[in-house]
């Protein structure tokens, strides 16, 4: 929803280009090195999104025929638009994640469930800041826990939010993805970019990852001039986060009052999600929206409000006022 800043447009405009197909484009290079570097991996490839970030990296870690664990309401599993079943002929073992993080024995039994004749398990896919339960982040120890239930096998880190989780709980981005084989975060949405994300991986799969950006139309020319925004996002819009948190809480207390039957715990909203439950789902966003604030709903009965580089403190009083004339 945000519209590239002056500075950004400048920077696009400004940028040095060149043939990203033969990777000769300066920008999309500085950037890659830039995240990969931000995230502590060894090299990183820009795509045109996360959902085809997503899809690259189970094509690296899922093997055909296998099976690959997530938690069930995954960006991945549910809203790429069941992409992974022709990308990567890999089906699901799903594990619940209403709270967020994947349960570490849950994940050793869907390792250990092989020995019972289910498919092999090649991956263990997760997703910080985790946005249908509210946009939480992992604990250090959920995460700790999760790389030692998983063993050997790859994890993929899906980091749309990544920055938001850094900012949220102190613990930078390179930790956060230690355990992590490949990670991806998006330039666009909260980092205010018109377009892009980022795969983080290591080197000995950055040339395959490549391929599989070719293979999915995902190869771009002078792409520079997207890069430069996301440059710009990387540099300057990872601290001011801590404003959209800040705004969240508040439309979050705006939200409790309004809808004390809702369940929503204040103390769950630590980025810049806000989700909900209510029997008037569609009725209220249709007030928001003839309010003039957007929201969405995330599945029948759950409101999503969301905060973002174009959420000022006006625009948050705004939606304010709309919450409690609902
Ligand atoms: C938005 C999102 C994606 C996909 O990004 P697009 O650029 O919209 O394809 C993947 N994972 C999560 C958690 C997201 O929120």
């Amino acid at each position: 929803m945000t519209r590239p800043t002056d500075a950004m447009r400048r920077a696009m405009a400004e940028a040095e280009v060149g043939d990203d197909g033969y990777g000769e484009d300066p920008t999309v290079r500085t950037l890659e090195e830039a995240y990969a570097d931000r995230v502590g991996k060894d090299a990183a490839l820009f795509v045109p999104s996360g959902t085809m970030a997503n899809q690259i990296a189970l094509r690296l870690l899922g093997r055909a025929g296998t099976a690959v664990v997530a938690g069930r309401r995954q960006h991945v599993v549910i809203y790429e638009d069941g992409a992974a079943g022709t990308n990567a002929a890999t089906s699901w073992y799903l594990l619940d994640d209403d709270v967020g993080v994947l349960a570490s024995d849950g994940v050793r039994e869907a390792i250990a469930s092989e020995e019972h004749h289910w498919a092999p398990v090649s991956a263990v896919f997760i997703e910080d800041t985790h946005m249908p339960s509210g946009g939480r982040p992992w604990s250090r120890d959920a995460l700790d826990a999760l790389a030692d239930a998983t063993g050997s096998l790859p994890i993929h880190l899906d980091g749309a939010r990544l920055f938001n989780a850094e900012r949220a709980t102190g613990i930078p981005a390179a930790e956060r993805a230690a355990g992590a084989t490949t990670v991806m975060t998006c330039l666009s949405k909260g980092l205010g970019a018109p377009v892009g994300s980022m795969l983080a991986t290591p080197s000995e799969l950055i040339d395959q990852a490549r391929h599989e950006r070719k293979r999915l139309g995902g190869a771009m020319r002078q792409s520079g001039v997207l890069a430069a925004a996301g440059l710009l996002a990387l540099e300057h819009h990872i601290e001011r986060l801590d404003e959209d948190h800040a705004r969240a809480r508040a439309l979050a207390d705006a939200v409790i009052e309004r809808f004390p039957g809702s369940g929503l715990d204040p103390a769950t909203v630590t980025t810049n999600v806000v989700v909900f439950a209510t029997p008037d789902a569609t009725k209220f966003v249709d007030h928001l929206r003839a309010h003039g604030v957007l929201a969405g709903t995330i599945a029948p009965g759950v409101v999503r409000l969301m905060t973002h580089l174009d959420v000022d403190d006006a625009a948050l009083t705004h939606a304010i006022e709309a919450v409690r004339s609902f």
